[in-house]
């Protein structure tokens, strides 16, 4: 079997590990690594490239767009940016869209909004925000605040005031935690990096009838569930959450950094200008991708595809399950599912899982504390995901020494 193209010591900061998996191309679902291996990838650069490498629609746009202009800033608008900002708040009842380049940057919008929004209408005092348990909304330190998990933010304090956190489905939590002196509420309707958890239903709904009721912004993080993930245009819609803001990044610019803040009027008509700004957000050649991606994804039976892929895939992790009893739980909607992993019982950990599925010619990541996340390209095929399964279980039993456990 080729070895994996491992490159060590690179002058890249030890947050990101010391070793890297060095890639040189892509083409559909597959990558090669600069030693000419070949990668199945069911990770898409962590839900991002969800057309795949070297799309023939994202090469011609980016061919096009830049032969006229790349940048201008937001002094400045252009045609790409113009379309793109319609197309997206066609998307629900918004009025505008903050473009920015990152997940976390479009939070760091939604926040602001949502504290300008509350100030405004509530008075001085209504500024607190909150999010659930096992949240992951980025690392620049508003968002990073609104994100749990300790290992994230403690070095890093003190963070942003005024921000509370609490656990997930506990109704009768939420309700005594609210009062109007909230300003916004995040949420993710898939938790993404926190392990694919859900809301429970009757949850969402009294959270949506308490935003209301206490004029607290609600604010969905879609940057990974959004834009076709989960089957739908947004998860939100496949949960009951009524959003007031939604935030979108990592397909959004087909591999290019492009986030979007999705507003409602009342928001948008209280921002002045010096608000907020972004010297590169939305610029022409990021939107004219965006553009082509949105082309693609926005369309009632690509999305019933990436549906179907994904009730697909999650049969198969199923009856994988059957001959693993280390594999628990299936988690997730659409393309972006999970399965978890006991290790104890396994004798082996996720790490090296995903290192042996490498081996194997298989990119997959990992989620919260135990599961194995799957996001493949929305434009896999059947095929290809029986590829994937097929690695998996070999990846599963060579770490078991050929028996099943
Ligand atoms: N929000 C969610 C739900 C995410 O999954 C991520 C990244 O994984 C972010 C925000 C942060 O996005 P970025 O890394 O582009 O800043």
């Amino acid at each position: 079997m080729q070895k994996s193209y491992i490159t060590s010591k690179t002058s890249l900061p030890k947050s990101f590990g010391d070793s890297f998996l060095e890639l040189e191309k892509g083409k559909g679902v597959f990558l090669w690594d600069k030693g000419g291996k070949k990668y199945l990838d069911f990770g898409s650069g962590i839900a991002v490239n969800s057309l795949g490498y070297s799309n023939k629609g994202i090469l011609s746009a980016i061919r096009r767009q830049s032969k006229k202009i790349i940048h201008t800033s937001n002094l400045y608008t252009s045609e790409p940016t113009t379309r793109l900002a319609k197309e997206l708040t066609s998307l629900g009842e918004f009025d505008a869209v903050h473009l920015g380049n990152s997940g976390t940057e479009a939070n760091e919008a939604a926040i602001k909004f949502a504290r300008l929004y509350s100030l405004s209408k509530k008075g001085k005092g209504h500024t607190k925000l909150l999010s659930f348990e096992g949240a992951f909304h980025g690392r620049t330190l508003g968002a990073l605040t609104l994100t749990p998990t300790p290992k994230y933010k403690d070095p890093f304090g003190p963070l942003l005031p005024d921000c509370y956190t609490i656990a997930p489905n506990d109704i009768e939590l939420l309700k005594n935690t609210l009062d109007d002196s909230f300003a916004g509420i995040i949420i993710e309707p898939l938790q993404g990096e926190g392990g694919l958890n859900s809301f429970d239903p009757a949850f969402i709904q009294v959270l949506n009838e308490l935003c209301k009721s206490l004029d607290i912004i609600l604010i969905a993080d879609e940057v990974q569930t959004g834009l076709g993930r989960t089957g739908s245009m947004f998860a939100s819609e496949l949960v009951g959450l009524k959003p007031d803001i939604i935030t979108l990044a990592k397909p959004l610019g087909g591999g290019l950094p492009l986030s979007a803040t999705l507003i409602p009027q009342k928001i948008n008509d209280l921002l002045k200008p010096g608000h907020h700004g972004s010297t590169f957000g939305g610029g022409p050649l990021t939107s004219a991708v965006a553009l082509e991606v949105m082309k693609v994804v926005n369309d009632k039976t690509f999305l019933k595809g990436v549906t179907d892929k994904g009730d697909y895939l999650v049969q198969q992790l199923d009856l994988l399950k059957q001959d693993y009893s280390c594999l628990g739980q299936t988690k997730g909607m659409g393309l972006l599912r999970g399965i978890e992993l006991d290790e104890t019982k396994a004798g082996f950990t996720i790490a090296e899982l995903i290192g042996e599925a490498r081996n194997q010619g298989l990119l997959i990541l990992r989620c919260g504390s135990n599961v194995i996340r799957l996001a493949p390209p929305l434009v896999i095929t059947v095929k290809e995901i029986d590829q994937a399964l097929a690695l998996l279980r070999t990846s599963l039993n060579n770490l078991t020494n050929g028996g099943l456990t």
